[in-house]
């Protein structure tokens, strides 16, 4: 890498946390730091593009110290601009809206560092945005003011509450958690009405983003019930109203990992907004050294389930074995995971059951192999042997309950306007996990008032026997046409 002769600091806006919105100039310094200060921990990619030799400091917490204070890092700044370093000082947003980066400047100038400011986008714009709420819009306002909630009483430069209330147009509200309550009593007593509509994001772009809304006169209880925390924005105004039209739908997705980023696409795709929060951990067992004659001995090979399809048929020499076998399976998504790796599957039961397909088994075939998961249901196999068929079962994956971070969010904080379930697992393993966690009540609420999607058939009989109510089932059971279904009935 090539050394500056003499050093330069860049105070330098990170954006509102999505690191795709980070600008190319950001990350252009960001790869050729020498030393990089940041606050928080803005995002581990963002702070990822740093060389690996980088010196990085996290000026909010060093080691054995709580935080720096303002004069600290200006200090700081000073040092290692005289070391004659190339230094990246990051920050959330843009550096120069509420984020002392004015007082950053001041002390390079007056250290005589040389120093150049990197604009970021601003959360006070993005945040709104990314929620649905332009901070202007035609025939609706001109203006919009960005002010920050934080101001203690008594401070410079105090900001009067009641005048800003009479300025109208969109208020942008930032470090606004912490005195919500104050600061909208005063616009209230300044004369904005209280119907006027109010929201409060928090962690804009981020996955955990949630937007309460409410109206002036209701969002300080509308926070308290959803506990909202900082860093969130509260926007006052008209142009609020238009985030039911402008926002993506948010989705949670209760699917295991493997199925992420094909059903985040897809969702995204449908014009979703996708929570991932997978209720169920999946993991691949190893095939048998002996599948391949186990194969060859049975007269028919069942699937249950495209993944199990999946793992199967990338062992190339089952795959060929495959080709030759009378295949069975469940329904038509495992139909058609075999079918598009060009087998040819004859048994497809009418009703997509366990009971349906070991009624279209039974009367055909002696010898049956089953290639599915650790927890399939034993009903299949029971009744089969009733039946006089000898049953041999390989187990291609297991299934367990998740411990994932993203559904311990999504049971206590999350609310999405869409719950999806995959399967009945997944629906068991969520309200499992939020009893465990002691938030099924408050889960259930969410549930009753967001809208519930099941894949098919079993998944709804899984939920109504939770106690929750279905929505939407789609008429053929994939992920897709159920996302499809949410879009066509609305
Ligand atoms: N310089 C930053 C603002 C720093 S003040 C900028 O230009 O965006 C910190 C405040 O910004 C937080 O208290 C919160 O009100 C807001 N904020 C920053 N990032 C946010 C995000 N991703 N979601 C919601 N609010 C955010």
């Amino acid at each position: 890498m090539k050394r500056s002769s003499r050093g330069k600091v860049y105070l330098v806006g990170a954006g509102p946390g999505d690191p795709d919105l980070v600008t190319l100039r950001a990350k252009r310094l960001i790869e050729e730091a020498e030393v990089l200060l940041f606050d928080r921990l803005l995002s581990s990619e963002i702070l990822g593009w740093a060389p690996g030799d980088a010196e990085t400091i996290d000026v909010g917490k060093l080691p054995g110290r709580h935080k720096l204070s303002q004069e600290e890092i200006n200090a700081l700044l000073v040092e290692k601009g005289r070391e004659g370093r190339r230094v990246v000082r990051l920050k959330g947003g843009d550096p120069f809206v509420f984020g002392r980066g004015g007082e950053e400047g001041l002390a390079l100038a007056a250290a005589g560092i040389p120093f150049e400011v990197v604009p970021g986008i601003t959360s006070a714009i993005s945040v709104p945005a990314g929620a649905g709420i332009p901070v202007t819009h035609r025939g609706v306002t001109t203006a919009f003011t960005v002010v920050t909630g934080h101001e203690e009483p008594g401070k410079d430069d105090n900001l009067d509450w009641e005048a800003l209330a009479k300025v109208g147009g969109t208020l942008v509200i930032l470090m606004g958690v912490a005195r919500l309550e104050e600061n909208t009593s005063a616009l209230l007593r300044g004369g904005r009405s209280p119907e006027t509509p109010a929201a409060l994001i928090e962690r804009g772009w981020s996955p955990e983003e949630r937007l309460v809304g409410g109206t002036l006169g209701d969002i300080v209880e509308r926070a308290k019930e959803a506990n909202v925390q900082s860093p969130a924005i509260l926007v006052v105004g008209d142009v609020v109203a238009l985030s039911e039209k402008l926002r993506p739908p948010t989705i949670a997705i209760l699917r295991p990992d493997n199925r992420g980023e094909e059903s985040e696409r897809i969702a995204r795709m449908l014009g979703f907004r996708p929570i991932l929060a997978p209720s169920i951990a999946f993991s691949e067992l190893p095939l048998p050294e002996d599948l391949p004659e186990r194969i060859e001995r049975s007269d028919c090979v069942v699937f249950t389930s495209a993944t199990g399809a999946e793992i199967a048929l990338r062992d190339g020499g089952v795959a060929e074995l495959l080709k030759s076998s009378v295949l069975a399976t469940i329904g038509p998504r495992t139909q058609e995971a075999l079918e598009e790796r060009g087998l040819f599957v004859s048994v497809v039961p009418e009703s997509y059951s366990s009971r349906g397909l070991a009624h279209s088994l039974a009367p055909k075939f002696k010898r049956v192999l089953l290639l599915r998961s650790a927890q399939g249901s034993p009903d299949l196999v029971r009744i089969l042997e009733e039946a006089g068929v000898e049953v041999d079962e390989v187990y291609l994956y297991d299934i367990a309950p998740s411990a994932d971070p993203r559904l311990d969010w999504l049971i206590l904080r999350g609310r999405p306007d869409i719950f999806a379930f995959t399967s009945g697992s997944t629906a068991k393993n969520l309200m499992k996990r939020a009893k465990d966690l002691g938030a099924q009540d408050d889960l259930r609420e969410r549930l009753a008032r967001a809208k519930v999607a099941a894949i098919g058939p079993p998944t709804e009989a899984e939920l109504a026997r939770l106690g929750v109510r279905v929505d939407y089932v789609p008429e053929k059971y994939t992920f897709e046409s159920m996302l499809e279904e949410i879009r066509r009935k609305g």
